[in-house]
């Protein structure tokens, strides 16, 4: 079995077919994701008690003549800020190098309930902040497809499992762009769904108000049938929404004839690369398929970047308070003072970017800056959000870069925070309003650098985008 390929509709009929059993696709699985790791660090560490146990589960099933689930012997792996009960989750930190949770986030229970069989968690960028997974404390990951390059961030790892084909498809997150600019990055589908689609509970905090669970996959088909399990109500996440969850997969009937697309004319003005082009051919594609394209305007964008870089920092510090060295695992041994202790716990825990966003957000919340600067961010971010609201009543939809650049060198911008911070001005705007957002693949540049597309939607109309994104993945 070609495990590199395979969707999840191959799996199903594999299974069907009996030509393997779930437990014989896990065992293979496994095997190949073991062997690959080392060119890429996608993976922190693996889990093959938990991913045998589960694909036995889906053997039994099949024998009962039951349903197997959705995800019925799919190989899934999840980014290591989601926690998962009795196995390592480090966030890519050392401050909880070893820290063993004692539950699992409602996204994993839901997977497992699927018949998804985790097969391990992915590296990311510390507490999920960062664009290139350079901020891991287990060393960057690589990009599959140009390994002296970044993969993305802060899912780089996610996005280089699905990437390299040894997982189908994988949870991450995305407070500020962390799955559609890894996908973009790597090739692959990333999905980050409206906020309160899907439980946070058991997502690592970041910044509350923008993280979000997201789904990769090689195909958008996959993509969203991992959307469809995870998503819905959870009692557990007060944000989680009560609206009801359609079957994604019945909405990809590949007519998109008479929506209307919008093209946002600040997005587009400086992109004049490579990039460029690929994203003004996917529109040429989408136009051919019937769809009414026109120029809109969403100008409050050049202040999205200042206005995330606030809110998420100001979250940040107050999510990131919680590891003390008293709960959680690390704690300094060379302290005297209960002061000290702190102190010194996160002065070695933290890595110099958490310790960067934890001052810049302290700076921000603080009596005498906070009318000035957290205020004016959430004024700002309302701004963002009605410029999509105004959109959304001229267009279905959106289409939009997801990075200005493709994959950068490893290193290349790692020394630069401000120049990182920037190049997340396409992806941002998406998570300040809370809309559905993904990145579809769109092409390659002449160096073979993947590109993907931005597609992005009212709250709640992720079906729209779905049937968008598979028009497109077919006539391309
Ligand atoms: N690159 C952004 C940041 O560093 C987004 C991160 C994310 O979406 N988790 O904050």
């Amino acid at each position: 079995m070609d495990i590199s390929t395979l969707t999840i509709d191959a799996v199903r009929e594999g299974l069907r077919a009996r030509r393997w059993s779930a437990a014989e696709l896990a065992t293979e699985a496994l095997r190949f994701a073991e062997s690959e790791n080392s060119r890429t660090n996608a993976y922190l560490h693996f889990s093959p008690e938990r991913a045998l146990a589960a694909a036995r589960g889906v053997d039994e099933r099949i024998a009962r003549g039951e349903d197997p689930g959705p995800l019925g012997g799919v190989p899934v792996a999840v980014k290591d800020v989601i926690v998962t009960r009795g196995l390592r989750t480090t966030c890519g930190s050392r401050l909880l190098a070893d820290y063993i949770p004692p539950y699992d986030a409602t996204a994993v229970v839901r997977v497992e309930a699927a018949g998804g069989v985790i097969l391990g968690k992915t590296n990311c960028d510390e507490f999920a902040m960062g664009s290139s997974n350079e901020n891991s404390a287990f060393g960057p990951v690589r990009n599959p497809v140009a390994p002296d390059r970044v993969p993305g961030g802060s899912s780089g790892g996610s996005a280089a499992a699905v990437a390299q084909g040894t997982s189908v498809v994988a949870l991450g997150s995305d407070t500020g762009g962390s799955v559609r600019q890894p996908a973009s990055f790597c090739g692959v589908v990333g999905v980050t769904p409206t906020y309160g689609r899907v439980s946070r509970y058991g997502l690592t905090a970041f910044a509350s108000s923008l993280d979000h669970i997201g789904t990769f996959g090689r195909t958008v088909k996959d993509a969203a049938t991992l959307l469809g399990v995870i998503a819905g109500r959870d009692g557990c996440d007060a944000t989680s929404a009560f609206a009801p969850v359609p079957d994604y997969t019945a909405v990809l009937d590949r007519n998109v004839k008479g929506l209307k697309l919008g093209l946002p004319r600040e997005y587009l003005k400086d992109l004049t690369s490579e990039s460029g082009d690929l994203i003004h051919a996917g529109v040429e594609t989408l136009g051919r398929l019937g769809c009414e394209v026109r120029e809109i305007s969403l100008p409050h964008t050049d202040y999205a970047v200042a206005c995330y870089y606030i809110i998420a920092t100001a979250e940040a510090s107050s999510n990131l308070a919680r590891y003390d060295g008293v709960r959680y695992t690390l704690r300094s041994g060379r302290s005297e003072t209960l002061a000290d202790m702190y102190r010194n716990t996160r002065g070695e825990g933290f890595g110099a970017e958490c310790k960067r966003r934890i001052m810049l957000g302290t700076y921000v919340l603080s009596a005498g800056y906070y009318d000035a600067y957290y205020l004016k961010a959430q004024k700002v971010r309302a701004l963002v959000a009605d410029d999509f609201a105004r959109a959304f009543r001229q267009v279905d939809a959106i289409v939009a870069p997801v990075s200005p650049f493709p994959a950068f060198k490893l290193g290349e911008k790692v020394d630069d925070p401000l120049a990182m911070y920037l190049s997340d001005i396409y992806t941002i705007t998406g998570d300040l309003a809370g809309i559905p957002c993904m990145s579809v693949p769109c092409g390659k540049t002449a160096a073979g650098l993947p590109v993907g597309m931005q597609i992005l939607t009212r709250h709640f109309d992720e079906g729209t985008m779905f049937r968008l994104a598979d028009a497109y993945e077919q006539a391309h």
